[in-house]
């Protein structure tokens, strides 16, 4: 077969550029470094403890069953739901030996109380089941009633004995309820048992309360904050080896009159916080630190509860009217 010199032309250029490809590729797969091999599956895990629903992602498939197991051990100790738990019990006796996880949480718990000027005040149970937030069953109390359930509030009014782990109410019918730090401490728990573990990269969510260890994939981990209504976003934050943590009046309230009255207990009133605050998420090192200065600012309102941040100075808060 004869071919004319233009289609002869054609041929060669196609031969030698075949060639040239063939000679770069294999030159790529022999002196390019190799791509280490990346694990990317994330594992995805969820409970529901501690009154919320527990999320935990990870690259390793164990740490969910760490940190399930953790929060559950703090619940067990810790929920005023819980008849056997140290809480109640100390409820219950107004004097009682407990653990150490639960002494230590007391003790922060009062250390914030002052901080806070009495913002946050771990003494407000018999008021948040006044007003009906333990049964659901919501009511406003009379004034009188109010009056009467403050004189059982006010963590000055706990005596922490140091040398035996016995803590004690000073006035008879006072009770603690520690809803508004746990989760944060329960973070915390959770956060060392997976380091002791070796897992180094986590995020768990636990109804707000957010625990980022490490990070994703060498990428930190990226956190949504939730706004005041069910599906808008009111914010997302990268965290790493950082706790998030927001307080907001739509998580439990109740309208009466027009009013809004929400699960968070100004314990100097005696009445639901009224700050014209819809949310505030605080980012600190600690989980502990995180939950109960939100709980503490969202009572503060922005200009008090700016100053209170102010002595915690490694956290960051933000402020959604
Ligand atoms: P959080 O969602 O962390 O802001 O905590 C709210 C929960 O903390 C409430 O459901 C109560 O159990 C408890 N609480 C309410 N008011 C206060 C307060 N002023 N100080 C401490 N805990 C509170
Ligand atoms: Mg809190």
């Amino acid at each position: 077969m004869a071919f004319n010199v233009r289609t002869r032309r054609i041929l060669i250029i196609f031969l030698i550029s075949g060639w040239l490809i063939s000679l770069c590729y294999y030159f790529l797969r022999t002196h390019l470094p190799k791509q280490p091999f990346q694990a990317s599956q994330l594992y995805r895990d969820n409970r529901l403890l501690m009154g919320t629903i527990w999320e935990v992602v990870s690259p390793s498939k164990q740490a969910s069953a760490i940190v399930f197991a953790e929060a559950l051990r703090i619940e067990q100790l810790l929920s005023k739901y819980i008849p056997l738990s140290e809480i109640s019990q100390l409820n219950r006796l107004g004097k009682s030996k407990v653990s150490s996880d639960t002494f230590y949480i007391i003790k922060k718990s009062q250390e914030i109380y002052r901080l806070s000027q009495g913002a946050f005040d771990i003494t407000v149970a018999p008021l948040v089941d006044l007003w009906g937030f333990s049964d659901q069953n919501f009511r406003i109390p009379s004034d009188e009633n109010i009056r009467a359930t403050l004189k059982l509030v006010g963590s000055d009014k706990i005596i922490l004995h140091q040398n035996n782990n016995v803590v004690e109410f000073k006035i008879p019918g006072m009770r603690i309820d520690l809803g508004g730090i746990a989760k944060g401490y329960a973070l915390d728990c959770a956060v060392n048992k997976l380091k002791e573990n070796n897992i180094n990269n986590c995020l768990i969510n636990a109804g707000g309360q957010i625990y980022a260890l490490g990070d994703k994939f060498k990428t930190p981990w990226k956190i949504a904050i939730q706004g005041t209504g069910k599906s808008e976003f009111a914010g997302s934050y990268t965290l790493k080896n950082k706790s998030a943590s927001t307080s907001g009046n739509y998580e439990q309230f109740f309208f009466k009159n027009g009013l809004r009255y929400c699960h968070i207990i100004d314990p100097r009133t005696g009445y639901p916080a009224q700050t014209q605050i819809a949310s505030v998420t605080v980012i600190a090192d600690y989980g502990i630190i995180a939950d109960a200065l939100s709980t503490a600012i969202f009572v503060l309102g922005k200009k008090d509860g700016k100053e209170l941040a102010k002595q915690f100075p490694e956290t960051e808060i933000k402020i959604y009217p």
